[in-house]
């Protein structure tokens, strides 16, 4: 038996669930996930941090007030608008170098942020700790649960008439005379869509013709309960010595970045260096409780700071490549999307496998 779609969209992760909600506002959309639920790999482990200004060198993110934007219009379109706690984050310098990128980018982006020093920030943040000597304010951004974002994005797709199948795994597509493409899922069943969009995240790799020439970096996050003493409703999210974000009476704590690994799982060891780091910011954090810990796969074009939307074939696209800002530019391109597919010219060239 063999079902007709608009757009089939293999992967239900933050890539996916972005894309599902911004096309089936005018297409008959399924989307395809081999799990039993989506956001299980990257998007599962992502401590869901949207931040403008990342790195030791604070470097505004690509677009960043239409990627926050983007964001806000995405939850708001779910209806999960509360999803998004958009507190600003707090830098602390945690060396001299630190400092004076730091206020380098105070200087740079006034409208955007503030340096503040050692007796500023202990005085509004007496747990957080800058050897550095003070922080960097960034007044827009915050943090999101992207778990449950994907599943309000996915629901709503669905409110529209989206089909929206677990278990579904990709296996194989091939584009028709006609102009479509027929895809198998499972090897065995067949389904027929106007457009494939793979957001398969580092699952493109099981698809060695599709030639893509992209780097998968291994991450850890884990969530700990609050030590005594601290309370965790009244710190800000920090990103320093990797970052810090609360969440009711826990703490999700990041991350790691593994290019050489073998398997998936997170580890022992990675959760004490987690630890390690992210209590030069938050000293009581050194003998925090781990709860949970998770792993995923973050994928990137190689020496790019860019995403990757592009046509593979006619009618075979690929979104996706979101590094560790999936959040500032899933959104942002998802937004585009349904006129994509119609005219790819429209597509940044950025973003695009044309690049350079
Ligand atoms: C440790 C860690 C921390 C992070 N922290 C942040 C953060 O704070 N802020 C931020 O913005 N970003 C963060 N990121 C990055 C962010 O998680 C990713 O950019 C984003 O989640 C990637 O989404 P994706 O949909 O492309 O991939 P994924 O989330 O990996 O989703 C891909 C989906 O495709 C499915 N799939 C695979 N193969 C197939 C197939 N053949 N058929 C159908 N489906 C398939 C998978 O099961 C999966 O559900 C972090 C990443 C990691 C690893």
């Amino acid at each position: 038996m063999s079902s007709s779609f608009d757009v089939a969209i293999a992967g239900a992760g933050l890539a996916g669930s972005c894309a599902a909600l911004t096309l089936s506002r005018t297409r008959r959309v399924v989307v395809l996930e081999p799990e039993a639920e989506p956001a299980t790999r990257a998007s599962g482990a992502a401590a869901g941090l949207a931040n403008p200004l990342m790195g030791r060198r604070p470097r505004l993110a690509w677009r960043i007030d239409e990627a926050l934007d983007a964001l806000r219009t995405v939850l708001r379109e779910a209806g999960a608008e509360k999803l998004l706690r958009e507190n600003g984050i707090v830098r602390p310098a945690v060396t001299g170098r630190h400092a004076a990128a730091f206020r380098e980018a105070a200087e740079e982006h006034p409208d955007r942020t503030a340096w503040i020093d050692e007796n500023e920030l202990a005085e509004r943040h007496p747990a957080v700790r800058a050897d550095g000597g003070g922080a960097l304010l960034v007044r827009r951004g915050g943090a999101v649960d992207v778990p449950a974002m994907t599943r309000a994005l996915l629901a709503k797709a669905e409110v529209r008439g989206a089909t929206v199948r677990f278990g579904a795994h990709l296996t194989n597509w091939r584009e028709t005379p006609g102009g479509g493409v027929r895809i198998s899922v499972n090897g065995a069943e067949t389904l027929e869509a106007e457009h494939l969009v793979l957001a398969p995240g580092a699952g493109f790799s099981a698809f060695p013709a599709l030639d893509l020439d992209l780097e998968k970096i291994k991450g850890q996050t884990i969530r700990v309960r609050a030590p005594v003493g601290l309370d965790a409703g009244s710190l800000p999210f920090l990103s320093g010595s990797g970052y810090v974000v609360p969440d009711g009476d826990a703490l999700v704590l990041g991350s790691t970045y593994e290019r050489d690994f073998d398997d998936l799982a997170p580890s022992p060891d990675q959760s004490d260096y987690i630890l390690q780091k992210t209590s030069r910011m938050l000293p009581a954090l050194a003998e925090a409780d781990v709860v949970e810990a998770r792993a995923g796969v973050r994928v990137k074009v190689p020496n790019s700071r860019y995403p990757l939307l592009d046509r593979l074939a006619r009618r075979v696209w690929y979104f996706g490549a979101l590094g560790s800002k999936g959040l500032l530019t899933a959104p942002l391109l998802a937004r585009g999307l349904p006129r994509f597919l119609g005219e790819p010219a429209a597509l940044p060239r950025e973003v695009t496998l044309g690049r350079d």
